[in-house]
């Protein structure tokens, strides 16, 4: 399995690009302003999109993306999530005001978009992949992702604060290979990651402490201009036995 990192920001900005993470060249987990960076035909390989949760910076290009493969794809983008996520969207995004309803063009019998309800602890099977869904604890009903094949399991927290609920699921697993889990602020916003809840790295870090793999980790969702700092306090308060990645836009790991 090929993970290559669209965008990890929790903002936009020169080469800053919101939550979107490609697997192989078919999947994505999230829609974020990085699937903007893909050429056309890298785009019209995109089968199915998973997302986390409904706010902005993890559903922006859904809509630019339909509309931009419009008239080239033969088969639907597939768009799974929570069912209130999916009603979300709905209402807020595809309503006709502020964009079209893809679902039903060009007509409702081959529509462009497709949505499909998961539920967590659902496992969607795909070529040799199996892509899980995982409760988490964010400010609107949200999830993580794990995706497993028979060499590796990758996981994907989405945006979360503390919780039992992701950390209990992976632990299950055999095997957990490589995690981006989020830290959307730093230590001295602790209350806002509450409040917004997000993690702050000494949050992080006592979750941590719940996993009993060791997987590379990367960290996410970075708010722009602190991501030096955020990274400093997460070296600081994991340990040095962690395998600890800056990510960036155009990173590529294979698992
Ligand atoms: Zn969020
Ligand atoms: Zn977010």
């Amino acid at each position: 399995m090929q993970v290559r990192i669209l965008g990890c920001s929790g903002g936009i900005g020169q080469n800053v690009r919101t939550s979107s993470y490609l697997i192989d060249d078919d999947i994505l987990l999230d829609a974020g302003t990085g699937v903007g960076d893909l050429p056309l035909h890298e785009m019209l390989k995109i089968r199915h999109i998973f997302i986390t949760h409904s706010h902005m910076d993890h559903v922006a290009t859904i809509p630019l993306l339909v509309d931009t493969l419009f008239s080239d794809i033969k088969q639907p983008v597939i768009v799974h999530a929570l069912k209130e996520t999916i009603a979300a969207l709905k209402t807020h995004i595809f309503n006709w005001i502020v964009w079209p309803d893809f679902t039903e063009l060009p007509n409702k019998e081959a529509p462009v978009l497709k949505f499909e309800e998961m539920k967590t602890g659902d496992v969607f099977e795909l070529d040799g992949r199996s892509v899980e869904m995982i409760e988490v604890n964010h400010i609107v009903p949200a999830v993580a992702y794990a995706v497993k094949t028979d060499r590796a399991v990758f996981a994907y927290s989405g945006d979360t604060t503390t919780n039992d609920t992701l950390w209990q699921v992976l632990n299950r697993f055999p095997r957990l290979d490589f995690m981006v889990v989020e830290s959307g602020f730093a230590n001295h916003d602790i209350e806002l990651a509450h409040l917004a809840r997000h993690y702050c790295p000494s949050l992080l870090a006592e979750d941590l402490t719940k996993l009993r793999h060791k997987p590379k980790l990367g960290i996410s969702h970075l708010k722009p201009g602190e991501e030096k700092l955020i990274m400093d306090e997460c070296r600081a308060a994991f340990g040095h036995d962690w395998d600890l990645q800056q990510l960036s836009s155009g990173d590529v790991f294979q698992l």
